[in-house]
């Protein structure tokens, strides 16, 4: 099993790398992203402790056996705008963190995935972030332009993002997607069950993350 988005004590987590890890070993998972924040967030990931994580992602991660992504969560901004600490990521989550018109919502995150080389649009349409007034028009054009760029959908369990109705969307489609549990406490790392579920009922057609990458 996989969690391909956790969050640690290097952003808002609560969690320290080690504690994750020992976790990770105990609910069997096979590989997991270590995914902070990036630095347009209060606490996020900068440079420094980009390098520093990292550390503690190679000690721990020998140490419990567990394979271990260092990536990061980028939010997108004004104009589909990231903003990367100066370091090289294993995976790059890109999403969407503040309440939005729908135009305006759809634009970032389409002109984001035609910009920049991410590997993850990570929670689409989470209801944290009012994303209700959904465009099925404009989620066509999401699902080609992830398809296009080669950029994986996070089926996200804490958000239980995307909902049913999109991801009805994606049947038959050729779409790589993502598991992601978007923990921020120890007893959230791995609880992905329901994305699981999620991935094999709508996007049995598309590819893991991980497979052929
Ligand atoms: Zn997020
Ligand atoms: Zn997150």
């Amino acid at each position: 099993m996989y969690d391909l988005h956790i969050h640690s004590k290097y952003s808002d987590g609560s969690t320290d790398i080690e504690s994750i890890l020992k976790k990770a070993k105990e609910r069997n998972l096979k590989v997991i992203a270590i995914a902070d924040h990036s630095v347009e967030h209060r606490f996020g990931l900068t440079e420094s402790k980009a390098k520093k994580r990292q550390e503690e992602i190679e000690r721990y991660s020998s140490k419990y056996d567990v394979e271990v992504l260092s990536a990061v969560e980028c939010g997108i901004l004004h104009d589909g705008e990231i903003v990367l600490p100066d370091f090289t990521f294993d995976l790059v989550l890109a999403s969407i963190h503040t309440q939005l018109p729908a135009e305006e919502y759809y634009d970032r995150i389409l002109k984001c995935i035609n910009r920049y080389e991410i590997d993850v649009l990570a929670h689409l349409h989470s209801q944290l972030f009012g994303s209700v007034n959904e465009l099925p028009e404009r989620d066509m054009e999401i699902i080609d332009v992830l398809i296009e760029n080669d950029v994986a959908l996070e089926i996200n369990s804490t958000h239980d993002a995307p909902p049913d109705d999109f991801l009805i969307l994606c049947r038959r489609k050729k779409l790589r997607y993502s598991i992601g549990s978007d923990s921020h406490v120890l007893n959230g790392v791995g609880n992905v069950e329901r994305a699981v579920r999620k991935a094999k009922m709508y996007l049995s057609s598309g590819k893991f993350l991980l497979d052929g990458k």
